[in-house]
């Protein structure tokens, strides 16, 4: 499910390229219950820089795309209305720093707690990758085509890494939240790079890897000067 769908513009226009930054939303962007499900806005607070870092990667020309799992809500612990007003909430806290983003896609599916009306989402559940596909959707139909070589999803879960890979998308992990780097390494999905968080994936990696693009655009590599580490397959 989704919210603030913008307007479709008419299909004869040209797309434009965009790169994107599909990002989770708890533990990456702002603080996760760990072993519960946030259901109030008291327990809505932004992990440190995580609103800079967003900001600086707007300002670089990302497209920000939230992908979220939401199963708090096939399993009753939060309510749909309450997700999209915590979603609201949060969207009013980016913007103060304008790190605002573009759409946000929730699956309120969970495999253990089945729901005839969630199971159109079952395919949205992270790690499959039905948000991400829904998202490049939307994006078309708003004229973008979304350079999959030059985006990446952001998290801090085991499932999120696998969802770029599966997306074919730069896989990145942050050791906020539940830092699940030994799942990573457990279920061989190896994140491209490890950040401690979000600030640093985008500022000392996505972006320090645009500026080495443009340096040197017939060969670069990435950067290895940075705070987090890559991780070995
Ligand atoms: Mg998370």
């Amino acid at each position: 499910m989704t919210q603030g769908k913008s307007q479709v513009s008419d299909s004869y226009s040209v797309m434009t390229k965009v790169k994107v930054l599909f990002l989770d939303r708890d533990g990456t962007i702002i603080y996760d219950k760990l072993g519960g499900y946030i259901s109030t806005l008291e327990q809505v607070s932004m992990l440190p820089r995580a609103d800079d870092g967003i900001a600086l990667a707007k300002s670089a020309g990302y497209k920000i795309v939230i992908i979220t799992n939401q199963a708090g809500i096939a399993k009753g612990i939060v309510t749909e209305p309450r997700v999209i007003e915590i979603n609201e909430y949060m969207q009013r806290m980016l913007r103060e720093k304008n790190a605002e983003y573009d759409l946000i896609y929730y699956s309120p599916y969970h495999p253990h707690y089945p729901k005839p009306e969630f199971e159109k989402f079952a395919l949205w559940r992270k790690p499959e990758t039905g948000m991400v596909d829904e998202a490049i959707k939307d994006l078309a139909a708003e004229g973008f085509e979304v350079d999959r070589s030059q985006s990446y999803f952001i998290g801090d879960k085991q499932v999120d890494v696998a969802c770029g890979i599966n997306a074919g998308l730069h896989p990145i992990l942050v050791l906020t939240g539940y830092a699940e780097q030994s799942q990573c390494i457990l279920r061989q999905t190896p994140p491209e790079y490890i950040a401690p968080d979000l600030y640093d994936a985008i500022a000392n990696y996505i972006l320090a890897k645009d500026v080495l693009a443009k340096d040197a655009p017939v060969s670069h590599a990435a950067a290895d000067t940075t705070g987090g580490a890559a991780m070995q397959p």
